[in-house]
């Protein structure tokens, strides 16, 4: 297989693009295909503050590099959560986020969960890795909760993440098989900052395939976390990735058809804004300050209260 631009010998293969790229030509490639989604989907322009959420992943990692190439002025926030047990997830996520950012002279912002909220993350959901369930609806809502609060408390004009095609496909199908109009609603490449105490939030990668970004963080030489957080082994995303990728195997592009059509659909009125009864809801906790649709408190401060206040 040899590379379009120069004929030299392939680094990757892009069946779903008909693409193939040697190291160098892949490394032009990428960010101006990136580059092309900002632009699309009006996400955000170099004169805008980004804070980028980084877990010391391929994903993160490689768009902060991109970012960067690219001209963006992204910070990074990093979110310690305290998962340590069995392997030292956390702490060697956050070493390798501290290396880079300290490599290109980048800034990073760092939460450590445990000592600000005064409990990690499996503790919080009152399990351990020895438990039956796994703690990551207490762990979205928390990273939802601290992203949120630091774009707003160092004034950030939006939030960026760096979920994939492979993540947002997935989200999607879990969202399709159970027929859930909320979530099919609000799940797009940005949200809108559309009530006080929330933030703009984008995801530049959400039309690049996952092993496109392991490529990327590859041939940059990029180091990240190759273990996953122990806790996804056998989540609900994991299983729709791998049917989805068996599907991917037959049919080249289906990934990206299925979430493109999705959004092309939504463009042209399929959920219509009345579908979400909750967006009418939405008001300020009163303890924190960010957008909430539960009467009174957020639902991440009556957790921390429930805590608090012990059984
Ligand atoms: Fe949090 Fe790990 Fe679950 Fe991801 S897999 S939501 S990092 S606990
Ligand atoms: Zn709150």
């Amino acid at each position: 297989m040899k590379c379009r631009s120069c004929g030299k010998k392939a680094a990757i293969n892009m069946r779903h693009h008909k693409l193939a790229l040697c190291g160098e030509h892949y490394l032009e490639w990428l960010p101006g295909q990136v580059e092309h989604a900002i632009r699309k989907y009006r996400m955000f322009t170099r004169s805008d503050r980004l804070l980028l959420a980084v877990s010391g992943g391929k994903d993160s990692l490689s768009l902060w590099d991109i970012l960067w190439r690219l001209g963006f002025q992204a910070d990074g926030l990093y979110i310690g959560l305290g998962i340590d047990e069995g392997i030292a997830y956390s702490a060697e996520s956050e070493r390798l986020t501290r290396q880079f950012a300290q490599e290109r002279g980048l800034t990073l912002h760092a939460v450590d969960f445990p000592r600000e909220y005064g409990k990690s993350i499996p503790a919080l959901a009152g399990r351990s890795l020895r438990g039956q369930e796994k703690p990551c609806s207490v762990c979205g809502l928390a990273k939802r909760h601290v992203m949120n609060r630091v774009a707003r408390e160092q004034a950030y004009d939006v939030l960026v993440t760096g979920h994939n095609l492979d993540d947002e496909a997935a989200v999607l199908l879990g969202n399709t098989l159970n027929w859930i109009p909320g979530y099919l609603l609000r799940q797009a490449p940005v949200l809108e900052a559309s009530r006080p105490g929330m933030v703009r939030k984008a995801k530049p990668l959400c039309r690049v395939y996952e092993r496109e970004m392991a490529a990327y963080a590859l041939l940059r030489g990029i180091e990240y976390v190759y273990d996953e957080c122990p806790f996804a082994a056998g989540s609900n995303t994991n299983y729709y990735k791998e049917l989805l990728n068996k599907l991917e195997l037959d049919r080249p592009s289906a990934k990206l058809n299925f979430y493109l059509a999705f959004l092309q659909a939504k463009e042209n009125g399929l959920f219509a804004p009345q579908a979400d009864p909750k967006a009418e809801n939405l008001h300020s906790c009163p303890t924190c300050g960010q957008a909430t649709t539960t009467p009174g408190d957020c639902t991440f401060c009556r957790m921390l209260g429930r805590i608090h206040r012990g059984p």
